[in-house]
């Protein structure tokens, strides 16, 4: 095993914390990398910790308006001010303390991620904490106050990639990184998601294809609810890694949002972590096959902070780390997750088959669809 792998921690972005009852809680991550480190996956000879550090203006201000990065500055300090304007207030988005700091540090330990993979220090590297992939360029949206994601492929523009592939998984649209990126032919954004009429953001339908000079640069695979493992995972599998190889990327960035699960309370779709184990290693032999093996990851969505999301991430983590962990999951570790949970936990990484979902038929018609809208040969992948 000569292939070094990062794991971002950056346990300071526990500040990055809309307050009590929202979903987004920061627990979801610390759990993750509680969950890592019992499985021994950070104790590996070929794991390297990487800390991570606040993005400065200058790096954020690469996607965001310096007005949105002082409001949100501001907003987190007390001050008072037209705040809404900038997405911030009840609701999705609540104004919180150190709300700049927070999401600072979000977007800094992607960048870190980022760097380490651009400098060649690790072939692969995950952010758990990062994935905030709904922020707009002035605006908070979706929980999301700076987008991380956006933020890292920028940084690698900046520093010379020449082409970036961001494949987002996590049940809601990518569209930060879709808009942010729309009309910029050098980064191919690919996201399935979860699409209905009432389902946000609401954007992510067939026809959003990449802007003038991008076309086919943007590319959606949007599925209806009840979707379950195999259609999701047809999907994935036919249509993400032949674009990802037909545009040659300098680098892969995955966004692996969880939130598909089939027990998420934000969502409708019916995955189970065997979806995340086949996303992972589909995804990380695409890293090699197609980017030098060039791999950036974030967390993302997740709402199952403790049933699910740390497991999720878990798999994730150890398929990059070339590792197997055992389907059972660290006693010590269950006790103090089912401790902060008032609740059992699930005991093992794997979990009973769901069967085909209500959905699936549907999400296959989609899926040709989207084949055929992009040339891709139906038996590739
Ligand atoms: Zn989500
Ligand atoms: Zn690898």
């Amino acid at each position: 095993m000569s292939e070094r792998v990062g794991l971002v921690l950056c346990p300071e972005a526990r500040i990055y914390d809309h307050g009590p009852g929202h979903p987004l809680r920061p627990d979801r991550v610390l759990l993750t990398w509680d969950l890592i480190h019992a499985c021994e996956l950070d104790a590996l000879p070929n794991v390297a910790r990487i800390p991570c550090e606040a993005a400065d203006d200058v790096t954020i201000e690469l996607v965001h308006t310096p007005e949105f990065v002082d409001a949100t500055r501001r907003a987190g300090h007390g001050e008072d001010g037209d705040w809404a304007r900038f997405g911030y207030g009840p609701g999705d988005n609540p104004i919180f303390d150190r709300m700049h700091e927070a999401g600072a540090l979000v977007a800094g330990a992607s960048v870190a991620a980022a760097q380490a993979v651009w400098s060649g220090d690790v072939e692969h590297a995950f952010n758990a904490a990062g994935g905030l992939h709904h922020a707009m360029p002035a605006r908070a949206s979706g929980f999301c106050v700076y987008d991380d994601p956006a933020v890292a492929i920028a940084w690698l523009l900046r520093a010379g990639a020449e082409r970036i592939a961001y494949v987002d998984v996590d049940v809601h649209h990518g569209d930060g990184p879709q808009f942010i990126f729309y009309d910029e032919p050098r980064v191919l954004t690919i996201s399935l998601h979860e699409y209905a009429p009432w389902f946000f953001p609401g954007t992510g339908g067939l026809s959003e294809r990449g802007g003038r000079g991008a076309e086919g640069c943007a590319v959606n695979v949007p599925f209806p609810p009840f979707t379950g493992d195999e259609a999701w995972l047809d999907a994935l599998r036919s249509i993400v890694p032949p674009l990802v190889r037909r545009f040659r990327p300098d680098v892969l960035v995955t966004q692996l949002g969880c939130d598909t699960h089939a027990t998420d309370p934000l969502a409708q779709m019916q995955l189970t972590t065997r979806a995340y184990r086949e996303a992972a290693t589909i995804l990380h032999d695409l890293a090699h096959d197609a980017a030098g093996g060039r791999w950036v990851a974030t967390g993302g969505g997740g709402y199952q902070w403790a049933r699910v999301v740390p497991r999720a991430w878990t798999l994730y983590f150890a398929e990059m780390a070339g590792a197997e962990p055992p389907d059972d999951l660290p006693e010590g570790w269950i006790e103090a997750a089912e401790f902060q949970l008032r609740g059992e936990v699930p005991t093992t990484f794997s979990e009973p088959a769901l069967g085909p979902g209500e959905g699936d038929r549907e999400a296959r018609r989609i899926a040709a669809e989207v084949r055929a809208m992009n040339a891709i040969d139906g038996d590739a992948g």
